[in-house]
């Protein structure tokens, strides 16, 4: 595979170089020729006017092309207006085949169905390149339609655009088809000898701070958490409704997960009731967080994936940058994120208005991302390798951390600890602190929990309460001293607990000094005494230290239809009859 790279100046120019690559052809075995033309020159005249050069010079070579919003040429941004590439094939096995359709919302999903026919009845298709104007569509069935694609074969494009990013004009063309301004063309490729890999990189990282799509149209995002969306933008980050929205929210698109892969979604507008354009489709109930872009981070994503990239060794590397990228580096950055893959085979491809790749069989439409492409004819030539990595860094320890990534380690930091906290705090409004069972209120909240889902149950389930009170527990105070009657306090909690572990519909209270509740919400009164009589014995059977052993009283009783007061008025009586009785016994009232 050969490629020439052309930037479009003027006529003479242009011949000259059609002039060269016919010189390359005639001396070389040469196949499938391909053009691609990407212009932010929106004249589609001047468009034209190259097409009609090729069809006179070249007449054999297929032509495809669209508007961009800037052109990728070397591997860096370029102001040449019109830029081609011209990929000539040298297998005579490689195919090549152009479609073109026209894109409306509507008939999207029909072109990938035309699309899959073709691809059923042409099993060398192993790749389709897409050039497509997406304004004023939703991808989503579109994406569906073209996930049915037979499985093997890749997909990877990006959405025609224009160099005014507030202008949606677009347009795509391509031989013997003319210009659409809503229109798809597919680049059919294949052959046994063609091969291709593809990937994205976006290198925004997400905050770990997670919202809900809780209403959602197409792409208008109306509400996050039931709040309108704008709000998160304005609270977290006080980026407000101004002229200004688009670029500040630039760098904080939203992230979201789509099994294992990571899409993001840019906010381009906020309405008047504070919902957000976003870029492409968002799903209600889908969950998104805050991304932030820092350009060390992006770097070293890129680095680090684009290193795949560069062992499949490729003969010619693709992009389809997000014109949201050039917008966040700025002109005189951009190119630093693509540079690096010149290194490895010639690098062109254009800023995009939406990426596209299928990835394990889904289609996806991404934004703010890197989509890249990377092509070969044959095997690997393994000494074209090219370590990346390396190229671009001596050994790493040199690298200062940006102190964006240690802010927001610091914020993470931070988050975590408050959410540890208000999982403590949550928990100590519920719990005792001695014994660690649940308090008065959360235990009476419990009973009476279970007393009205009896009532709405018709008075069907059994409801029954156990309650306990240390016998004597004023002489242990007395005689051993406070700290000892606390270790008898939390000797019975630990009894209880142990004997009850692993029963359902069980709570546990102090509902007092060295008073227990036990509410068991799906036992009898003949299994709740059981349970009391194990306990009794249990705890006799704890021997203290200095305090000996020492027992408990237990009254038992079951609910009827009535209110919690008549019910804790029962179980109390039958404590006291157990009381009465000589202590260390279980009384049962039904
Ligand atoms: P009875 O067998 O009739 O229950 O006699 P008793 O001595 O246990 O009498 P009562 O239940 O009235 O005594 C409760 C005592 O428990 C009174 C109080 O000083 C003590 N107490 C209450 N809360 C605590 C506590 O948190 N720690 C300790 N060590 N003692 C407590
Ligand atoms: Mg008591
Ligand atoms: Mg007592």
């Amino acid at each position: 595979m050969k490629q020439f790279q052309i930037l479009y100046k003027d006529d003479a120019g242009f011949l000259e170089r059609l002039g060269e690559i016919k010189r390359w052809r005639a001396s070389h075995s040469s196949y499938a020729t391909i053009f691609r033309i990407y212009s932010e020159d929106m004249d589609l005249g001047h468009i034209q006017h190259i097409c009609d050069c090729l069809d006179e010079e070249m007449p054999d070579a297929q032509y495809l092309g669209c508007t961009t919003n800037a052109n990728i040429m070397d591997g860096a941004l370029t102001d040449a207006k019109i830029i081609l590439t011209c990929t000539i094939f040298e297998y005579g096995t490689t195919q090549a085949k152009v479609l073109q359709f026209p894109f409306l919302e509507g008939n999207a999903a029909q072109d990938a169905a035309e699309l899959k026919k073709f691809c059923d009845a042409n099993p060398w298709v192993q790749a389709v390149e897409m050039h497509a104007t997406i304004m004023d569509i939703s991808m989503m069935e579109f994406c569906n339609e073209m996930s049915r694609l037979r499985e093997d074969i890749q997909v990877f494009g990006g959405g025609a655009f224009n160099p005014d990013m507030d202008d949606d004009t677009a347009a795509v063309f391509s031989k013997g088809n003319g210009f659409m301004e809503h229109g798809i063309i597919f680049l059919l490729l294949g052959g046994t000898n063609f091969h291709t890999y593809s990937a994205f990189i976006s290198g925004w990282k997400p905050l770990k701070r997670r919202f809900r799509v809780t209403k959602a149209d197409r792409e208008i995002l109306y509400e996050l958490d039931g709040k309108p969306a704008l709000d998160v933008y304005r609270r977290f980050l006080n980026i407000n409704r101004n002229d200004r929205f688009f670029s500040n929210t630039l760098e904080f698109p939203l992230f979201m997960e789509h099994g294992d892969i990571d899409i993001l979604r840019c906010p381009l507008a906020a309405n008047d009731d504070g919902s957000l354009v976003m870029s492409s489709d968002m799903q209600e109930d889908a969950v998104v967080r805050l991304a932030y872009g820092d350009p060390e981070t992006i770097l070293a994503s890129i680095r680090e994936d684009g290193q795949k990239i560069a062992d499949f060794c490729p003969e010619v590397i693709q992009t389809f940058s997000c014109a949201a990228r050039k917008a966040f580096w700025g002109e005189g950055n951009i190119s630093d994120e693509t540079v690096l893959f010149n290194s490895v085979a010639p690098t062109t491809g254009f800023y995009t208005h939406g990426e596209f790749l299928r990835i394990n069989g889904d289609m996806l439409n991404f934004n703010v991302t890197l989509v890249i492409v990377a092509m070969r004819e044959g095997e690997p030539r393994e000494g074209r390798k090219v370590n990346i990595a390396k190229a671009q860094i001596d050994d790493g320890s040199n690298e200062k951390i940006p102190i964006i990534r240690r802010f927001v380690s610091f914020i993470e930091a931070s988050t975590a600890e408050l959410e540890e906290m208000n999982m403590k705090l949550a928990l100590s409004s519920v719990t005792d602190g001695l014994t660690r069972l649940y308090n008065r209120a959360e235990i009476e909240r419990r009973i009476r929990g279970a007393l009205d889902k009896r009532k709405n149950q018709g008075g069907c389930g059994s409801v029954s309460l156990i309650m306990l009170d240390i016998d004597n527990f004023k002489k242990v105070n007395d005689v051993y001293g406070h700290k000892e009657g606390d270790h008898v306090i939390q000797a019975l909690s630990d009894v209880l607990r142990n004997t009850t572990a692993g029963m359902r519909s069980c709570s546990i209270g102090r509902w007092g000094g060295e008073e227990f509740m036990v509410l068991l919400s799906d036992s009898d009164v003949d299994d709740a005494a059981a349970l009391a009589e194990k306990i009794r014995l249990k705890f006799a059977s704890v021997s203290y230290e200095t305090a000996g052993c020492q027992t408990v009283s237990i009254g038992v009783t079951q609910a009827k239809d009535e209110t919690a007061d008549a019910l804790y008025s029962r179980v109390d009586k039958a404590l006291y009859m157990a009381k009465a009785a000589g202590k260390d016994q279980v009384v049962m009232l039904g």
